[in-house]
């Protein structure tokens, strides 16, 4: 059998669509047919080259959703169903390995030493060579643990679940909302707006949502937001008074930064209340560096700062159970899908912001 994938070859350079020999499955490994790939913001960040643990070549992607096409040995959804060939799954995008410190001490399986995600860290060269979600198959690792899709979920929705939607859940987990708090989230891309989703499904009464690209913002209207912030409209001085008029004068309970920028990071500082928490979900590599002073903006305030790296099994199933609850209100986030060959073309217009959420469909 033949495999169909965009390769990265080069940085910054158009993906190669090549055909490459399906492996025969190792002990424990599963073969799925990609039915969706999503096109997330951290692979344009490595397709530029500006992600440090890109190895070349790579196939892209760590969203999927896929059909079971093999399965070597007998496979079991988290719920313990058996899973036969044809089964719809996604899956965990993270292999962690089970008995380090963090995942068997702490329980914490995202800050794994060994963890390694499908998309990211295996290159092309590494067996099963089909490591990454922009093919037209994957082979899933043996520890990799598999969600059952029902037959009215929706693959190209549910992919946007699988990172941006755990992260999101990751960052609530670590930072929780109470009913009634004031949530400001920056940057209103798919990690925003399930940013948003989340903090108004939790019960926040205000979310308040601060961004740049209008059809973006205007989106997280239909999630849950309740004011929107044009950064182009309104500078840093009137946002702050906005927030500060909608809370009384005391500040958001949580801000959520998923904009992936250092001064929104020291913004949010700024809006929060005393006690309130900042939430870093947005940075997924090196940024720079935050200059603030402490005193003022974080110790005085008793704020807190709550770093988020990637998410676990936990988190996923969060975001597909609050995908599935909300698919209403999702309809719109995967504004375009795209076939394979176009892969690149998915790519431009994540970076330059064109879509809200773009879906790679390798096997329509
Ligand atoms: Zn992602
Ligand atoms: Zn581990």
């Amino acid at each position: 059998m033949q495999a169909k994938a965009a390769v990265l070859q080069r940085f910054g350079e158009p993906l190669t669509i090549e055909t490459l020999p399906v492996p025969a499955l190792l002990a424990g490994q599963a073969l799925v047919q990609v039915v969706a790939a999503g096109v997330c913001g951290s692979d344009v960040h490595m397709w530029a080259g500006r992600d440090p643990r890109t190895p070349l070549p790579i196939i892209l992607g760590h969203e999927g959703v896929g059909r079971l096409l093999d399965v070597s040995g007998a496979r079991c959804d988290v719920y313990g169903r058996p899973l036969a060939p044809g089964a719809l799954v996604l899956w965990e995008r993270g292999v962690t390995c089970g008995h380090c410190y963090y995942c068997a001490v702490k329980h914490q399986p995202s800050l794994c030493s060994r963890r390694w995600a499908y998309g990211i860290h295996r290159s092309l060269h590494e067996p099963p060579h089909l490591n990454g979600c922009y093919a037209s198959h994957l082979v899933l690792d043996a520890r990799t643990p598999l969600i059952a899709l029902e037959p009215d979920d929706d693959p190209a929705l549910l992919v946007a679940a699988s990172c941006s939607g755990a992260t999101a859940a990751h960052g609530f987990a670590l930072s929780p909302v109470q009913v009634g708090d004031t949530v400001v989230v920056f940057g209103p891309g798919p990690l925003g707006i399930y940013s948003t989703l989340l903090a108004h499904a939790s019960g926040a009464e205000q979310v308040i949502v601060i961004g740049g690209t209008g059809a973006r913002l205007d989106y997280c209207a239909q999630v849950g937001a309740t004011t929107l912030l044009n950064r182009h409209e309104l500078n840093a001085d009137q946002r702050r008074e906005a927030v500060l008029a909608l809370t009384h004068g005391l500040g958001a309970d949580l801000v959520v930064e998923a904009s992936g920028s250092l001064s929104a990071a020291r913004e949010g500082l700024e809006l929060l209340r005393h006690g309130g928490a900042l939430s870093l979900v947005g940075f997924g590599e090196p940024v720079g560096e935050l200059s603030l002073p402490p005193f003022e903006t974080i110790v005085r305030k008793n704020v807190r700062v709550q770093g988020v790296w990637v998410s676990d099994l936990t988190h996923t199933l969060h975001a597909v159970s609050l995908t599935r609850q909300h698919r209403h209100l999702l309809a719109g986030l995967v504004s375009r899908r795209y076939p394979l060959e176009q892969a690149t073309e998915a790519l431009q217009a994540v970076g330059e912001r064109d879509v809200i959420k773009a879906v790679l469909l390798p096997n329509s």
